[in-house]
């Protein structure tokens, strides 16, 4: 099967839009019809190098599309199935899925080598040259070959380029607020960083309860944007939002505080750490460097019995949640269209990162051509 997709080939590189030849699927995999993909700044750390993956690979694990062809042993999806990628599988019978922690569950392992759970390329060059994709998907292509157990049903009538969004940056960011910190009624939150994870943080928050939502973001044009999703007050740097925490926390700090900036590094989470008052949690949702760093007082997590928390995929059952949210969708509860900043072509995919990189973006799509 003949694709296009776009691809890695080194750290530091641009993505480079090529013809790709596709596998057949396995008895126990689907072959994809990739709709539409959106760019997640994970993506970026397999760029920058911070996330080490094999290269070359093909970009892409926000994606959602049609079930074109299925495996002799597939019975999750079938031909037509409008399906959503996990970029985490969800086996349902590893000790962490059983657990109901299917965002941590064990054939996760490898996938930084981007090769298919047997150990062999599902993408290839024209000259017959393996390439890996992301987190053993590769939504940038406009088709994919993945484990049954990294799509979930959707619902027909929800649009592609806002159900790929549910698939990463929703369930994170909601996932973060709801289930991982978690957010109570009347708490004061701070969400660090309004992109297509901080966005739903603050719809989590605001949906779990919080009495103050306040977002911080160097983006001035992200100010206006943050109250639409339910922040109640937004500022462009922490020093800023400082003298309206102290007002509401009685100078103590807040309940919780969510780091969803596009790179976090032991800086960003003592700055994060140091808003956070009495019981309070920061919850660490993006992602960084793989060195040791961290500027944390450890006396006053002691003393003052703060904790920080690790979140992954939001701490979400994908294959449970993804279709609640949508339903959430549908009633009004989450906002999923204002998510979307802007569409583009697989061809100006540089220009995605670009606008992404310059904080145009609140999320930004690729809706690809077959
Ligand atoms: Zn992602
Ligand atoms: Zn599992």
């Amino acid at each position: 099967m003949k694709a296009r997709g776009a691809v890695i080939h080194q750290v530091g590189g641009q993505w480079e839009v090529q013809d790709l030849e596709v596998s057949e699927p396995a008895e126990d995999e689907i072959l994809v019809k990739v709709m539409a993909s959106g760019l997640c700044h994970s993506d970026d750390h397999f760029v920058t190098g911070d996330i080490p993956v094999n290269l070359p690979m093909v970009g892409g694990h926000e994606g959602a599309g049609i079930v074109e062809k299925v495996g002799s042993r597939v019975t999750r999806v079938k031909p037509g199935d409008h399906i959503a990628t996990l970029f985490i599988p969800a086996c349902g019978v590893c000790k962490y899925c059983v657990r109901g922690q299917s965002y941590i569950c064990n054939n996760g392992a490898g996938m930084e080598t981007g090769m298919a759970m047997d150990g062999t390329a599902r993408f290839h060059d024209t000259d017959g040259n393996p390439i890996g994709g992301v987190t053993r998907l590769g939504s940038f292509s406009n088709y994919l070959v993945c484990h049954e157990t990294q799509a979930v049903k959707l619902p027909d009538d929800i649009p592609f380029d806002l159900a790929c969004l549910v698939s990463c940056g929703v369930a994170t960011g909601y996932g973060a607020a709801v289930n991982a910190a978690p957010v109570r009624p009347g708490d004061v939150v701070l969400v660090m960083g309004l992109g297509g994870v901080g966005a739903n943080a603050v719809q989590g928050a605001k949906h779990a309860g919080a009495d103050h939502i306040i977002v911080v973001d160097p983006a001035e044009n992200k100010m206006e944007l943050a109250a639409g999703f339910g922040a109640t007050a937004a500022f462009t740097s922490i020093d800023e939002a400082r003298p309206l925490i102290a007002q509401l926390t009685n100078g103590q700090g807040v309940d919780v505080t969510i780091v969803t900036v596009g790179r976090v590094d032991g800086d960003i989470i003592g700055e994060g750490f140091d808003t956070v008052g009495k019981a309070g949690s920061l919850v660490l949702v993006s992602v960084g460097s793989h060195e040791r760093s961290l500027s944390v007082s450890p006396q006053d997590m002691t003393n003052l019995a703060k904790s920080i928390k690790g979140v992954m995929y939001g701490n979400c059952r994908p294959l449970g949640d993804i279709p609640r949210l949508l339903d959430m969708y549908r009633t009004g509860s989450i906002k999923l269209d204002e998510l979307v900043t802007n569409r583009y072509k697989l061809d100006d995919i540089n220009q995605a990162v670009e606008d992404m990189h310059a904080g145009r973006n609140i999320r930004g799509v690729v809706v690809h051509e077959h």
